[in-house]
């Protein structure tokens, strides 16, 4: 059976994953709303992040620093100059394009880099069409800002102007120095942070890969220089292994590293960890060996001293930086690209389909449902149901054959169903249904939580 994003959209839509923004108005292109199921789910991949990069990690510590900011920080970074997209329209259907991703599909590179004037004539010279209306008449290539633009205080003017930030990054940048103080931290070690992160892309879609409205995973990691790309080099494994524990397909992922033309001028090293989508190879995750440039921009924007004072060797030093960014909706929807199965119990003649999501147990939103065999079980089931929810996020359906419940969860991706039948008050057991093997076992009531425990961790 096919895997496409119109099945997966729909699944989303229909069961509560993920609904259009603002719909009873008619919607606002390009925004979703995460709903019950949705926001369990994604609340699971990043405290699955959180767990791995800063709870379980030596080096790293957590930050949830401002999204409005001082406007300086965009001007020390280059965002409010360069923060730009390469916008294009056709002249004939009027539909915009990004000059650059136009060439990207054209040749399978990037064009990340090249001048307004060279991605122009490389268009014109490959005669590239218009993929809306195949006409060949497009405007002049204008640079556009991302960024968002937003006021602060009583008066609309200039001085009172702030930006959305477009990225995690910069609030752990400014905070570098009160961090290493206050946790009195010696380097290596990283600063970790999930928010919202708003660009104002021209060519949004795909669902929610590209989105103007966005959550970051970001870790910036501080280290001596000189010890950068060993650095580089265990994050991107790390990283690897993160996405490859919580169960995506290897086969479905590749590490794309940057060419010595595709990299950005401050950067040493780059790689993108990218995912099959139904619609291609799309970017995941970007690692950057990022240098001192960050720090050093604000230091010499800033006037205060960023450097790191070393201890053991008595010397100061800028410390370089290598940052793994990820985005949480993009990496939710590679999970439930990755997860999305149809499975035929039937036969070719008379079939049967299963749609099932086969989320590892970490990320389900619920990690288990309890379903009492008659509506006579319901107040006896009603108190497994409320000793697991002090531990898990649960499920609770008693109407409907079993069997009808056993696919309705089977499509939300819950990896257990437990059946709670006329013995289970004799033998103090439930029945467990595997969502995955449909095989079922006989378990002790006073077990499930550890039983759950058990195969949610990764
Ligand atoms: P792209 O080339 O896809 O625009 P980028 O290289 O600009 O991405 P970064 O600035 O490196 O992306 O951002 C780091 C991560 O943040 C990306 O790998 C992606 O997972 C996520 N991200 C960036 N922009 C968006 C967006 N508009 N919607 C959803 N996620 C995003």
């Amino acid at each position: 059976e096919e895997k496409t994003m119109e099945k997966i959209v729909a699944l989303c839509k229909n069961r509560g994953y993920v609904y259009p923004g603002s719909e009873i108005y008619g919607g606002l292109s390009n925004s979703w709303d995460y709903g019950p199921l949705g926001c369990l789910f994604k609340d699971n991949v990043k405290n699955a992040w959180k767990r791995k990069f800063v709870q379980e990690s030596r080096y790293n510590v957590a930050l949830d620093s401002a999204i409005l900011m001082n406007p300086e920080v965009w001007v020390a970074t280059g965002h409010v100059g360069g923060f730009s997209d390469p916008l294009m329209d056709c002249k004939d259907c009027k539909t915009r394009h990004r000059a650059d991703k136009l060439i990207e599909d054209f040749t399978g590179e990037s064009a990340d880099g090249w001048t307004n004037e060279q991605m122009q004539q490389f268009i014109a010279d490959n005669n590239i069409a218009c993929p809306e209306c195949g006409g060949h008449n497009f405007t002049d290539i204008r640079q556009f800002n991302l960024m968002f633009k937003t006021f602060q205080g009583v008066t609309e003017d200039a001085k009172s102007q702030l930006y959305l930030r477009p990225e995690t990054a910069q609030g752990i940048f400014v905070n570098f120095p009160s961090i290493q103080r206050t946790t009195r931290k010696k380097v290596p070690f990283g600063v970790c942070q999930v928010g919202k992160s708003f660009r104002n892309e021209i060519t949004p879609g795909n669902f929610i890969f590209r989105i103007r409205e966005f959550e970051q995973m970001e870790c910036e990691f501080f280290c001596k220089p000189g010890t950068d790309l060993d650095w580089f080099y265990y994050w991107k494994d790390f990283c690897k292994n993160w996405l490859l524990n919580l169960g995506l397909d290897e086969a479905n992922i590749r590490l794309r590293d940057h060419s010595q033309k595709e990299l950005s001028f401050y950067s040493k090293a780059t790689t993108d960890i990218e995912y099959l989508f139904p619609f291609g190879w799309g970017e995941l995750w970007g690692i950057a060996d990022r240098t001192d440039y960050d720090l050093t921009r604000h230091q010499e924007h800033s006037g205060k001293d960023l450097s790191y004072f070393d201890p053991e060797t008595n010397t100061r030093y800028v410390p370089y930086v290598v940052e793994p960014s990820l985005g949480a909706d993009r990496v939710a929807l590679a999970f439930l690209c990755d997860a999305y199965d149809e499975e035929n119990l039937g036969t070719e003649e008379k079939p049967d389909v299963r749609v099932v999501l086969r989320l590892h147990p970490a990320l389900a939103p619920f990690k288990a449902a309890i379903l009492p065999l008659s509506k006579k079980l319901s107040e006896k089931a009603g108190e497994v149901y409320d000793a697991l929810a002090k531990k898990f996020s649960v499920d609770f359906d008693d109407t409907g054959s079993i069997g009808k419940r056993y696919r309705r969860q089977d499509e939300i991706g819950t990896p257990f169903c437990i059946t709670y039948d006329f013995d289970s008050e004799n033998d103090g057991c439930v029945t467990v249904r595997d969502r995955d093997s449909m095989e079922q076992e006989r378990v002790k009531i006073d077990e499930l939580e550890a039983y759950i425990a058990e195969k949610i961790d990764f």
